[in-house]
């Protein structure tokens, strides 16, 4: 199987009717980054930046933080990297910094929240990363965003860095894109007011199906007890690809779903044309994608999600088996 894979890496991933579909490779330290070429991914579809911050003894400084993203970017040798700015605070601690101890850190102050509380973080590894993409395209994605104003407070903290590089005659990068990660439920009822202040978002499936089902996705009772194949959340995301394809927005998803070869072809037949996942997971949903039919997968998908059947996944298996999948 693995030399199967190792001979689709420089197959383009394409249905049988012609559908092209991205596949990157989540990353989040230079020693990940060989894989994109190993996988034959399109790109990094998420940095977990917060990694270099939890190998650190002290907070990094600007300089240090710029140094680590430009040799990512080198190694990434032109293809797109998305990064994710930082994801800490709950349970993920640096223990450099103060954070308060609390009963429900995943909902707690976390991610952009301690972001634009804290804006001296946030502005430093935008600096840094603005500096390390000098005269080249750069992509910052920000998690946990709860509502469409708070990437207005995102831009607003943006321009002024950006301003203050400009004076002081920094080159800047050439192309600037700015995106949110769909993980919090509430922005599924905003995203007409959150689509033009993005230039792409990315679901968290991870924290979105956590929060959508109410279970703890650390906790192995309940973590993995509620599938993401079945009506509500195949609902919530095939009405989030309707919307994004009507704003003409760019949507990816890069939590651990995207890796599974059956929850992957839900996705592509919900519209998904883009997907990011573990380097191991590439091949086998690059194979299952080169023996799939968009047009019949997407019949099949909103007939059951339409009709609410319950389980889907079994309808999924027996149609991937039946078309050989
Ligand atoms: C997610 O929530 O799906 C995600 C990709 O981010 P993380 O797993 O780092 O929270
Ligand atoms: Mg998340």
């Amino acid at each position: 199987r693995q030399r199967q894979y190792r001979a689709l890496r420089d197959v383009p991933a394409v249905t049988r009717d012609g559908v092209k579909v991205n596949l990157n490779i989540n990353a989040g330290l230079l020693v990940d980054m060989p894989h994109l070429k190993d996988a034959g991914a399109d790109g990094v579809g998420l940095f977990r930046t917060e990694l270099l911050f939890m190998l650190s003894n002290s907070l990094p400084k600007v300089e240090r933080q710029a140094d680590s993203y430009r040799a990512i970017l080198a190694r990434a040798d032109g293809r797109p990297v998305v990064f994710r700015t930082l994801d800490i605070g709950g349970d993920k601690v640096l223990h450099y910094l103060r954070q308060p101890k609390e009963e429900n850190p995943a909902m707690g102050w976390r991610a952009v929240r301690m972001g634009l509380d804290r804006p001296a973080l946030l502005r430093t590894q935008v600096r840094a990363l603005l500096r390390a993409a000098a005269g080249q395209e750069l992509r910052i994605m920000i998690p946990m965003v709860s509502s469409a104003s708070e990437m207005d407070a995102v831009h607003a903290l943006i321009s002024k860095e950006r301003e203050i590089l400009m004076q002081r005659g920094h080159e800047l990068p050439e192309k600037l894109l700015v995106g949110a990660m769909i993980e919090v439920p509430c922005l599924l009822f905003e995203l007409d007011e959150l689509m033009p202040r993005v230039d792409f978002v990315s679901v968290g499936s991870n924290d979105m199906m956590q929060f959508l089902f109410a279970a703890d996705r650390t906790n192995a009772r309940v973590g993995s007890r509620f599938d993401p194949l079945t009506p509500a959340p195949l609902r919530a995301l095939k009405m989030l690809a309707q919307t994004t394809q009507k704003h003409g927005v760019p949507l990816t998803l890069c939590g651990e779903m995207a890796g599974r070869p059956i929850e992957a072809m839900a996705l592509i037949a919900l519209g998904f044309r883009s997907l990011s996942m573990a380097p191991a997971s590439i091949g086998p949903v690059k194979s299952m994608i080169l023996s799939l039919d968009t047009t019949r997968v997407s019949k099949l998908v909103d007939e059951l999600v339409v009709a609410g059947v319950q389980n889907i996944r079994e309808h999924l298996d027996t149609f991937a088996k039946s078309e050989g999948v």
